[in-house]
Protein backbone atom coordinates (compact mmCIF):
# COMPACT_ATOMS: atom_id res chain seq x y z
CA UNK A 1 0.00 0.00 0.00
CA UNK A 2 2.81 2.31 1.05
CA UNK A 3 5.74 1.70 -0.61
CA UNK A 4 9.24 3.92 0.11
CA UNK A 5 12.62 2.44 -1.43
CA UNK A 6 16.03 4.29 -0.88
CA UNK A 7 14.09 7.57 0.01
CA UNK A 8 16.65 10.29 1.20
CA UNK A 9 15.90 13.54 2.05
CA UNK A 10 18.24 16.81 3.73
CA UNK A 11 17.44 19.84 4.70
CA UNK A 12 20.54 21.62 3.98
CA UNK A 13 23.54 19.70 5.53
CA UNK A 14 20.74 17.62 7.74
CA UNK A 15 20.50 14.65 6.54
CA UNK A 16 16.66 13.87 7.76
CA UNK A 17 15.99 10.51 6.23
CA UNK A 18 18.56 8.03 5.50
CA UNK A 19 18.37 5.66 2.84
CA UNK A 20 14.53 4.48 3.70
CA UNK A 21 12.91 1.58 3.37
CA UNK A 22 9.58 0.75 4.02
CA UNK A 23 6.92 -1.39 2.85
CA UNK A 24 3.31 -1.22 4.20
CA UNK A 25 0.69 -3.27 3.40
CA UNK A 26 -2.73 -2.78 3.42
CA UNK A 27 -4.99 -2.50 6.63
CA UNK A 28 -2.10 -2.41 8.77
CA UNK A 29 -1.54 0.42 11.39
CA UNK A 30 1.76 1.26 12.04
CA UNK A 31 3.31 3.41 14.94
CA UNK A 32 6.29 6.22 14.44
CA UNK A 33 8.02 6.75 17.42
CA UNK A 34 11.47 8.46 18.06
CA UNK A 35 13.14 11.67 20.18
CA UNK A 36 12.17 14.58 18.63
CA UNK A 37 14.19 15.84 15.53
CA UNK A 38 14.60 12.02 14.39
CA UNK A 39 12.55 12.51 11.16
CA UNK A 40 9.11 11.28 11.75
CA UNK A 41 6.90 14.11 10.84
CA UNK A 42 9.32 14.53 7.85
CA UNK A 43 8.69 10.47 7.17
CA UNK A 44 4.60 11.33 7.08
CA UNK A 45 4.94 14.92 4.81
CA UNK A 46 7.36 13.17 2.40
CA UNK A 47 4.55 10.24 1.91
CA UNK A 48 2.25 12.75 0.30
CA UNK A 49 4.73 15.19 -1.06
CA UNK A 50 4.28 17.91 1.34
CA UNK A 51 7.95 17.31 1.39
CA UNK A 52 9.79 16.90 -1.53
CA UNK A 53 12.80 14.34 -1.23
CA UNK A 54 15.69 14.24 -2.85
CA UNK A 55 16.42 10.72 -4.66
CA UNK A 56 14.26 7.49 -3.86
CA UNK A 57 10.97 6.62 -4.82
CA UNK A 58 7.43 6.28 -2.95
CA UNK A 59 4.71 4.60 -4.45
CA UNK A 60 1.09 4.13 -2.94
CA UNK A 61 -1.47 1.27 -4.01
CA UNK A 62 1.28 0.76 -6.63
CA UNK A 63 1.32 4.03 -7.69
CA UNK A 64 4.16 6.05 -7.66
CA UNK A 65 4.32 9.80 -6.76
CA UNK A 66 5.54 12.37 -8.97
CA UNK A 67 7.03 15.36 -7.85
CA UNK A 68 4.17 17.67 -9.07
CA UNK A 69 1.42 18.13 -11.02
CA UNK A 70 -2.01 17.41 -11.70
CA UNK A 71 -1.23 13.52 -11.01
CA UNK A 72 0.53 14.34 -7.46
CA UNK A 73 -2.91 16.29 -6.73
CA UNK A 74 -5.27 13.00 -7.36
CA UNK A 75 -2.62 10.90 -5.92
CA UNK A 76 -2.13 12.99 -2.88
CA UNK A 77 -5.96 12.84 -2.42
CA UNK A 78 -5.56 9.11 -1.85
CA UNK A 79 -3.53 9.81 1.54
CA UNK A 80 -5.60 11.72 4.30
CA UNK A 81 -3.02 13.74 6.49
CA UNK A 82 -4.41 14.81 9.97
CA UNK A 83 -1.91 16.80 11.90
CA UNK A 84 -1.41 18.32 15.76
CA UNK A 85 -3.35 21.74 14.82
CA UNK A 86 -6.38 21.19 13.34
CA UNK A 87 -6.03 23.29 10.26
CA UNK A 88 -9.88 23.98 9.69
CA UNK A 89 -10.68 26.81 7.46
CA UNK A 90 -11.98 29.36 9.97
CA UNK A 91 -14.54 31.16 7.93
CA UNK A 92 -16.30 27.96 7.21
CA UNK A 93 -18.97 26.02 8.79
CA UNK A 94 -18.08 22.57 10.03
CA UNK A 95 -20.17 20.89 7.11
CA UNK A 96 -18.26 23.05 5.02
CA UNK A 97 -14.79 22.35 5.87
CA UNK A 98 -15.75 18.85 5.54
CA UNK A 99 -17.60 18.87 2.15
CA UNK A 100 -14.76 21.07 0.31
CA UNK A 101 -12.53 18.71 -0.67
CA UNK A 102 -14.84 16.48 -2.53
CA UNK A 103 -16.26 18.85 -4.39
CA UNK A 104 -13.22 20.68 -5.23
CA UNK A 105 -10.77 17.81 -6.11
CA UNK A 106 -13.06 14.96 -6.28
CA UNK A 107 -15.94 16.74 -8.61
CA UNK A 108 -18.53 15.59 -6.53
CA UNK A 109 -22.30 17.41 -6.30
CA UNK A 110 -23.07 19.72 -3.38
CA UNK A 111 -25.86 17.06 -2.43
CA UNK A 112 -23.66 14.26 -2.35
CA UNK A 113 -20.97 16.04 -0.82
CA UNK A 114 -23.24 17.32 1.96
CA UNK A 115 -24.66 13.69 2.19
CA UNK A 116 -21.31 12.01 2.96
CA UNK A 117 -19.79 14.87 4.82
CA UNK A 118 -22.97 14.15 7.26
CA UNK A 119 -22.76 10.83 7.69
CA UNK A 120 -19.17 11.01 8.56
CA UNK A 121 -19.72 14.04 11.29
CA UNK A 122 -22.14 11.36 12.49
CA UNK A 123 -19.70 8.95 12.17
CA UNK A 124 -17.19 10.98 14.38
CA UNK A 125 -19.74 12.22 16.93
CA UNK A 126 -20.48 15.58 16.17
CA UNK A 127 -23.11 15.82 13.56
CA UNK A 128 -24.97 18.43 15.84
CA UNK A 129 -22.55 20.73 15.60
CA UNK A 130 -22.40 20.73 11.37
CA UNK A 131 -24.06 24.33 11.08
CA UNK A 132 -21.18 25.62 13.34
CA UNK A 133 -17.61 27.53 12.98
CA UNK A 134 -14.22 25.63 14.13
CA UNK A 135 -13.85 28.04 16.60
CA UNK A 136 -16.96 27.55 18.61
CA UNK A 137 -15.64 23.77 19.00
CA UNK A 138 -13.44 22.30 21.65
CA UNK A 139 -9.79 20.67 20.40
CA UNK A 140 -11.01 17.45 20.43
CA UNK A 141 -14.33 18.09 18.56
CA UNK A 142 -12.00 19.94 15.89
CA UNK A 143 -9.55 17.04 15.53
CA UNK A 144 -12.15 14.86 15.02
CA UNK A 145 -13.68 16.84 11.93
CA UNK A 146 -10.53 17.18 10.87
CA UNK A 147 -10.26 13.80 10.61
CA UNK A 148 -14.05 13.64 8.87
CA UNK A 149 -12.93 16.02 6.16
CA UNK A 150 -9.73 13.62 5.52
CA UNK A 151 -11.96 10.65 5.16
CA UNK A 152 -14.26 12.78 3.03
CA UNK A 153 -11.27 12.43 0.06
CA UNK A 154 -11.72 8.41 0.67
CA UNK A 155 -7.93 7.78 1.12
CA UNK A 156 -6.47 4.67 0.75
CA UNK A 157 -4.03 5.69 3.81
CA UNK A 158 -4.56 7.43 6.63
CA UNK A 159 -1.10 9.64 8.10
CA UNK A 160 -1.58 11.08 11.50
CA UNK A 161 0.98 13.30 13.08
CA UNK A 162 0.92 13.65 16.58
CA UNK A 163 -2.92 13.79 16.15
CA UNK A 164 -3.41 14.45 20.26
CA UNK A 165 -0.63 16.23 21.52
CA UNK A 166 -1.92 19.53 21.47
CA UNK A 167 -5.02 18.58 22.93
CA UNK A 168 -6.12 18.50 26.86
CA UNK A 169 -5.84 15.79 28.60
CA UNK A 170 -10.02 14.69 28.75
CA UNK A 171 -10.27 15.24 25.07
CA UNK A 172 -7.44 12.83 23.97
CA UNK A 173 -9.54 9.57 24.24
CA UNK A 174 -12.54 11.07 22.00
CA UNK A 175 -10.19 11.32 19.38
CA UNK A 176 -7.99 7.69 19.99
CA UNK A 177 -11.78 6.18 20.00
CA UNK A 178 -12.35 7.57 16.12
CA UNK A 179 -8.94 6.55 15.31
CA UNK A 180 -9.26 2.71 16.85
CA UNK A 181 -12.60 2.64 14.81
CA UNK A 182 -10.63 2.93 11.68
CA UNK A 183 -8.12 0.72 12.63
CA UNK A 184 -10.74 -1.70 13.44
CA UNK A 185 -12.52 -1.18 10.09
CA UNK A 186 -9.29 -2.00 8.21
CA UNK A 187 -8.18 1.57 7.34
CA UNK A 188 -3.72 1.60 6.72
CA UNK A 189 -2.75 4.07 9.00
CA UNK A 190 0.60 5.38 9.57
CA UNK A 191 0.46 7.02 13.21
CA UNK A 192 3.20 9.06 15.01
CA UNK A 193 2.08 9.15 18.82
CA UNK A 194 3.23 8.90 21.94
CA UNK A 195 0.13 7.67 23.32
CA UNK A 196 1.07 4.00 24.27
CA UNK A 197 -2.18 2.81 25.42
CA UNK A 198 -3.30 3.41 21.46
CA UNK A 199 -0.15 2.14 20.20
CA UNK A 200 -0.51 -1.21 22.13
CA UNK A 201 -4.12 -1.12 21.75
CA UNK A 202 -4.35 -0.24 17.36
CA UNK A 203 -1.02 -0.38 16.54
CA UNK A 204 0.19 -3.87 14.52
CA UNK A 205 3.30 -2.82 14.25
CA UNK A 206 6.11 0.17 15.85
CA UNK A 207 8.67 1.61 13.79
CA UNK A 208 11.25 3.38 16.06
CA UNK A 209 12.95 6.10 14.17
CA UNK A 210 16.80 7.94 15.75
CA UNK A 211 18.46 10.67 13.57
CA UNK A 212 17.09 9.76 9.89
CA UNK A 213 17.10 6.02 10.36
CA UNK A 214 14.18 3.58 11.46
CA UNK A 215 16.18 1.94 14.50
CA UNK A 216 13.91 -0.33 14.97
CA UNK A 217 10.54 -2.29 12.92
CA UNK A 218 8.96 -4.99 15.19
CA UNK A 219 5.52 -5.32 16.81
CA UNK A 220 4.15 -3.04 19.56
CA UNK A 221 4.53 -5.85 22.24
CA UNK A 222 7.86 -6.86 21.37
CA UNK A 223 8.96 -2.89 21.20
CA UNK A 224 7.53 -2.37 24.98
CA UNK A 225 8.63 -5.28 26.35
CA UNK A 226 11.96 -6.00 24.98
CA UNK A 227 13.55 -3.02 22.97
CA UNK A 228 16.62 -4.24 21.24
CA UNK A 229 18.72 -1.09 21.09
CA UNK A 230 19.68 1.27 23.89
CA UNK A 231 18.46 4.24 21.72
CA UNK A 232 14.88 2.40 22.22
CA UNK A 233 15.43 1.59 26.02
CA UNK A 234 16.64 5.20 26.23
CA UNK A 235 13.55 6.67 24.74
CA UNK A 236 11.27 4.48 26.58
CA UNK A 237 12.89 5.17 29.76
CA UNK A 238 11.66 8.77 29.31
CA UNK A 239 8.03 8.68 28.10
CA UNK A 240 6.87 5.29 30.41
P1 LIG B 1 9.27 16.07 16.86
O1 LIG B 1 9.08 14.87 17.74
O2 LIG B 1 9.89 17.20 17.60
O3 LIG B 1 8.02 16.44 16.13
P2 LIG B 1 10.27 14.81 14.41
O4 LIG B 1 10.80 13.45 14.65
O5 LIG B 1 8.91 14.93 13.83
O6 LIG B 1 10.39 15.65 15.76
P3 LIG B 1 11.10 16.30 12.07
O7 LIG B 1 10.13 17.39 12.22
O8 LIG B 1 10.86 15.30 10.99
O9 LIG B 1 11.32 15.54 13.45
O10 LIG B 1 12.50 16.97 11.87
C1 LIG B 1 13.69 16.25 11.62
C2 LIG B 1 14.85 17.23 11.55
O11 LIG B 1 14.68 18.05 10.41
C3 LIG B 1 14.92 18.16 12.74
O12 LIG B 1 16.29 18.34 13.05
C4 LIG B 1 14.31 19.44 12.24
O13 LIG B 1 14.85 20.55 12.89
C5 LIG B 1 14.66 19.42 10.77
N1 LIG B 1 13.65 20.09 9.95
C6 LIG B 1 12.34 19.76 9.86
N2 LIG B 1 11.69 20.53 8.98
C7 LIG B 1 12.62 21.40 8.48
C8 LIG B 1 12.58 22.45 7.52
N3 LIG B 1 11.46 22.77 6.87
N4 LIG B 1 13.74 23.12 7.29
C9 LIG B 1 14.87 22.79 7.91
N5 LIG B 1 15.00 21.80 8.83
C10 LIG B 1 13.88 21.11 9.11
MG1 LIG C 1 7.18 15.88 14.45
Amino acid sequence: MISMKSVQKHFGDLHVLRDIDLEVPTGQVVIVLGPSGSGKSTLCRTINRLEPIDSGTIAIDGKELPAEGRALAALRADVGMVFQSFNLFAHKTILENVMLGPMKVRKKSKGEAKARATELLERVGIANQADKYPAQLSGGQQQRVAIARALAMNPKVMLFDEPTSALDPEMVSEVLEVMISLAKEGMTMLVVTHEMGFARRAGNRVLFMADGLIVEDTDPETFFTAPATDRAKDFLGKIL
